[in-house]
């Protein structure tokens, strides 16, 4: 079993539209909805990975209801928090010429009672062997929230698979998890640097290890990834695919790094199988998106060279 925590869960709405003029009615046809949010994204890419998952998160209100049924669909066992306000709708709208524009609400501010709760049944990460968790905080969760569960996990060994950003992946990242997944943007906010060659980018990933994480997966989008530990780092090159939308690979990647980890696949085969996942999502209009023999065919394209 693998756990994944999902603070800030979202319905993602789509609409593909012709154009969008101010003062105007514009008329769609053509939509999708889908439960959305870093951790529900690696959910999907687990189970299509065939991993059982646990999730855990707050949710309210219908659209939460929504995020339940997507959950049951899935397989995925529930274990979020319920609150009494509505968990967000994000929003996108693409124009014919691809134009993009993404209208993304904050979410919810989570109570010291919902925390409170959310606490006990954390306590329920006993029943895996890895976590992963995703994406921003919401309202109302000190930076260092993040923090306090790897050292719950910490204490139950069970390994923490860490991919957020900003104050609360500075926070988090002093109390050693197990793994993180920087992209480039990411790194060079964490280290408060910029990154000129790939060996600064070798070495950006070397200072993360100093700042305590055990593992750094650094994603460098179409060029593959920079891993390293303390025994060594590696090269990851992906072979090229067509992309359709890149949006999700990051999730896609985090969900393959888990299943390795989970499933104690070596780093070469982990690496592979990450990659994989990331570019066979970039393949495809859906975020959190992969197709399983697809991704095995990749696998055996993908470089995985010592540095
Ligand atoms: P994030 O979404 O977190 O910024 P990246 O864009 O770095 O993450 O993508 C994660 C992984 O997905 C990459 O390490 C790579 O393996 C794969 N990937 C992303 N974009 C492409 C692409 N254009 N072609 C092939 N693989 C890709």
């Amino acid at each position: 079993m693998i756990t994944t925590v999902t603070l800030n869960p979202a319905i993602d709405r789509m609409y593909y539209i012709d154009s969008l003029e101010s003062n105007d009615v514009v008329r769609c046809n053509n939509y999708n909805i889908n439960a959305g949010g870093k951790g529900l994204n690696v959910t999907k890419v687990l189970v299509k990975l065939q991993a059982e998952v646990q999730c855990f998160g707050f949710i309210g209100g219908s659209a939460g209801n929504f995020v339940t049924k997507e959950l049951e669909k899935l397989g995925a066992v529930n274990k979020f928090t319920k609150i009494d306000r509505e968990t967000r709708t994000c929003l996108s709208i693409m124009d014919t010429t691809g134009k993009q524009f993404e209208l993304v609400e904050s979410g919810p501010q989570i109570k010291a009672d919902e925390i409170e709760r959310f606490i006990l049944t954390f306590n329920d990460i006993n029943e895996s062997k890895t976590l992963v968790m995703s994406g921003s905080l919401p309202k109302g969760l000190e930076d260092n929230f993040y923090r306090t569960l790897i050292s719950k996990a910490n204490q139950k060994g069970v390994k923490v698979v860490l991919d957020t950003s900003g104050n609360p992946l500075k926070e988090g990242i002093k109390e050693n998890p197990f793994l993180i997944k920087p992209n480039i943007e990411e790194l060079r906010k964490l280290l408060n640097r910029d990154f000129n060659t790939e060996d600064d980018l070798l070495k950006g990933t070397l200072d993360c290890l100093k700042l305590g994480a055990q593992n750094v997966a650094l994603s460098l989008g179409g060029d593959g990834m920079i891993f390293s530990n303390q025994d060594a780092s590696y090269r990851v090159k992906v072979s090229k695919v067509k992309v359709v939308s890149p949006v999700g690979s990051g999730d896609s990647t985090v969900a393959g790094l888990a299943y390795g980890i989970n499933n104690e696949l070596g780093i070469r085969e982990t690496l592979a199988l990450a990659n994989a996942c990331g570019a066979s999502n970039a393949t495809m209009a859906g975020i959190g998106q992969i197709n399983f023999k697809q991704v095995q065919d990749l696998k055996e394209k993908i470089e995985v060279s010592k540095v």
